[in-house]
């Protein structure tokens, strides 16, 4: 069985949203018990989290903003994310901090910074990372493969509405199925859109495994990977 040091967890904007809230404390609350068991297996993590509940560059261009300003706006999408999971967090006595791919100032959060990120994690401090890779016309996915490869995570964790990754979108063809586990070529072959080439090629390159999971089905999930169960989907050289 791989044991794991230190973790990276991507969890989209989208997933933190409820029909009512586009972050639901019930959610952030979720989240605060998934991080507290992975700390309680002596396994560091790093999160990096997405802005899809609240805003997409993608989308704002397509209503006629500038691309690079949309970016801008998705980005600090992802910072309101980070500072509710960061409230929960410490609500709940988990030593967290907020790093930033941009700078914020004013005591909202901190500067990305690898060395020290490191030093954090090591000493047990749980990292959220916002802004994404700090730069326009990426993903946080990207973002997420490049805070891996910085912190020096031993895998990265895709939360996802499914279980894994399919050979077709599951909801909307029932004969779908699920890979136990693939290739990073054979993902960006097929055009499985789980994660962008991007991320998928730095990955690929760096020789960082992707575990694509549902995370808020079952609460345990996670730590029943960390475990050793084989739940979700490999992603791998
Ligand atoms: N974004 C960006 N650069 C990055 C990461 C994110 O410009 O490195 C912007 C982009 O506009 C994106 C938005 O932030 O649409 C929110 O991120 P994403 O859509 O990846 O969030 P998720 O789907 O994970 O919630």
């Amino acid at each position: 069985m791989k044991t794991y040091r230190r973790i990276l967890l991507k969890i989209s904007g989208e997933a933190l949203s409820s029909k009512n809230n586009s972050i639901d404390p019930r959610v952030t609350q979720k989240v605060s018990q998934i991080v507290s068991s992975v700390l309680a297996q002596n396994i560091e993590i790093g999160i990096v989290v997405g802005g899809g509940n609240i805003y997409r560059g993608a989308a704002l261009q397509e209503s006629g903003m500038n691309r690079v300003v949309g970016d801008h706006i998705g980005m600090l999408a992802t910072v309101m994310n980070a500072l509710a999971l960061n409230d929960t967090f410490r609500r709940n006595g988990i030593n967290s901090l907020v790093m930033s791919g941009f700078e914020i100032g004013g005591g909202v959060c901190q500067n990305f910074d690898h060395n020290q990120a490191k030093e954090n994690l090591s000493n047990k401090q749980v990292l959220i990372f916002c802004a994404g890779t700090g730069n326009p016309c990426f993903t946080t996915d990207t973002g997420a493969v490049l805070r891996g490869i910085e912190i020096e995570a031993d895998i990265i964790f895709k939360a996802t509405k499914v279980d894994g990754i399919y050979t077709d979108d599951p909801i909307k063809n029932p004969k779908a199925t699920k890979y136990t586990s693939l290739t990073f070529d054979e993902a960006i072959k097929n055009d499985l859109k789980i994660m962008d080439t991007a991320a998928f090629a730095l990955c690929k390159e760096h020789n960082i495994d992707i575990c694509v999971f549902s995370m808020l089905e079952d609460e345990d999930t996670l730590s029943k990977i960390l475990q050793g169960q084989e739940l979700g989907t490999i992603v791998r050289n």
